[in-house]
C-alpha cells in the first residue's frame, strides 16, 4: 500500500507515519514531492486489510491506497498468470474448448429433463443444468423438487453422460447435493452467503460461482476466496448481469466482467446470458459477445416448452434454438482462436 500524506503535512505527522508503518512489521519508502509526500508500505500486507485503516487513523494521512490485491488466492499470479485448468467428470474447464452447460431452470418433471438433455446432447453441450432447490423472490412460487429432482437429473445422467449442475442453498443440503451433482451451484442471491461458501470449500465437487446482482467484482472475487481458502480449486465465476436503472432487460449483462475477471484471477470465467437478458431473443447474441469477449463457458437455459416452464420460461431457449445457437457459438469461437 502507499500512504498519501495531506499537503500540509508536518514533518512530525510523516515521522510519526513511519514509525507506525515500522511497528506494524513494514519498511517505509517516503518519496517527498514537490507539494505533498507520499510513503511506500513494503511488507506483506495480504489478510491485514486493517492495517489500511490503522494508518488512516494518523494526523496528516490523506489516503492510503492498497496495491496487493486482497483476494490473494483468485488472484492471477497466483497461477502463474496462466488460467486454472481442471476437469469435472471428464470435461475439461478452462482450456481452450468452452464447454457449454444447458438446461432447464427447474427440474419439473422426468419426461421434460429426458427430453431437454437428450436434446442438448445432441446439439454438442457438456454438462446438465437444472434447478431442485430454487431461490424464488416469493416464498409462495415453485420451490423446486428437491431430491426428487435430483434422481431426475441423476437419471438423465445416465442416460447422457452429461454431468450436472445443480445449485445449493442450504449449507445443510450438501450431503444430499454431493450425492447428485458435479457441480455446484452458488446463486446469484447467495454469492456472499459465507457460511454456504465456506461449506462448499470443503467440498470435492466443482463450484459455479454466480456473482451477486450487486456484487462489483472485486467482491465477487473475495467470495471466490472464501471457497479457495477452504481448499476447492475447483471454482468457476459466472457473470449473470447485475441490477441498474435498466428495465428493457431483467438485468444488466455485464460483458466487461468478463475480459476484466480475465485480467484479475486464474479462475475460468463463464457467463450466463439467459439470467443476463432476461429474454430469450437476446441470449443467442449475448453469447457469442461473451465468447468472443473470452469467456471460458457458457451456461444456457433450454427448455422443450417454455410457455409452461415453472420458472424463466420467457429466457429459455427451445432446442431447435440451442442447436442453431450452438453452430453460431462454433463459429465464433473458431475466429477468436477456441473451439465448443
Ligand atoms: C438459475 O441459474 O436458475 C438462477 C436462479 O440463477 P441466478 O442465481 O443467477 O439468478
Ligand atoms: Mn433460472
Amino acid at each position: 500500500m502507499i500512504v498519501v500524506m495531506k499537503r500540509d503535512a508536518t514533518q512530525d505527522e510523516i515521522d510519526k507515519v513511519k514509525v507506525t508503518i515500522e511497528e506494524l512489521g513494514y519498511k517505509p519508502h517516503p518519496i517527498e514531492g514537490v507539494l505533498r509526500t507520499v510513503i511506500g508500505v513494503v511488507g506483506d500486507e495480504r489478510g491485514k486489510p486493517h492495517h489500511a485503516e490503522n494508518l488512516k487513523q494518523l494526523p496528516g494521512v490523506d489516503r492510503v491506497v492498497p496495491i496487493v490485491q486482497p483476494y490473494k488466492l483468485a488472484s492471477r499470479e497466483t497461477n502463474d498468470n496462466e488460467t486454472s485448468i481442471f476437469e469435472v467428470d471428464g470435461v475439461v474447464v478452462g482450456n481452450n474448448k468452452i464447454p457449454i452447460i444447458a438446461g432447464p431452470c427447474s427440474v419439473e418433471s422426468e419426461e421434460q429433463v429426458m427430453e431437454i438433455a437428450k436434446a442438448i446432447k445432441k446439439s454438442g453441450a457438456s454438462m446438465l443444468r437444472g434447478g431442485a432447490f430454487k431461490p424464488r423472490t416469493s416464498p409462495y412460487t415453485f420451490q423446486g423438487m428437491g431430491e426428487e429432482g435430483l434422481k431426475i437429473l441423476a437419471k438423465a445422467k445416465e442416460l447422457t453422460g452429461l454431468p450436472i449442475v445443480t445449485e445449493i442453498m442450504d449449507p445443510d443440503d450438501i450431503e444430499i447435493i454431493e450425492q447428485y451433482a458435479d457441480v455446484l451451484q452458488i446463486g446469484a442471491r447467495n454469492s456472499q452467503n459465507y457460511a454456504l461458501l465456506k461449506k462448499v470449500g470443503k467440498s470435492k465437487k466443482a463450484v459455479l460461482l454466480k456473482r451477486g446482482m450487486s456484487t462489483t467484482i472485486n467482491e465477487f472475487l473475495m467470495c471466490a476466496e472464501y471457497i479457495l481458502s477452504e481448499g476447492n480449486n475447483k471454482v468457476m465465476l459466472c457473470e449473470r448481469g447485475i441490477r441498474t436503472f435498466e428495465t428493457a432487460t431483467r438485468n444488466t449483462f455485464d460483458l466487461n466482467a468478463i475480459p476484466v475477471l480475465k485480467e484479475k484471477t486464474h479462475l475460468p470465467v463463464f457467463a450466463d446470458p439467459s439470467h443476463g437478458t432476461g429474454y430469450w431473443q437476446y441470449v443467442t447474441p449475448m453469447t457469442l459477445a461473451s465468447i468472443a469477449a473470452g469467456a471460458d463457458g457458457i451456461i444456457i437455459e433450454v427448455h422443450n416448452r417454455p410457455e409452461i416452464a415453472v420458472s424463466d420460461g420467457g429466457q429459455s431457449l427451445k432446442p431447435k434454438k440451442f442447436d442453431e445457437l450452438m453452430k453460431k457459438a462454433a463459429t465464433v469461437a473458431k475466429a477468436v482462436g477456441r473451439s465448443i
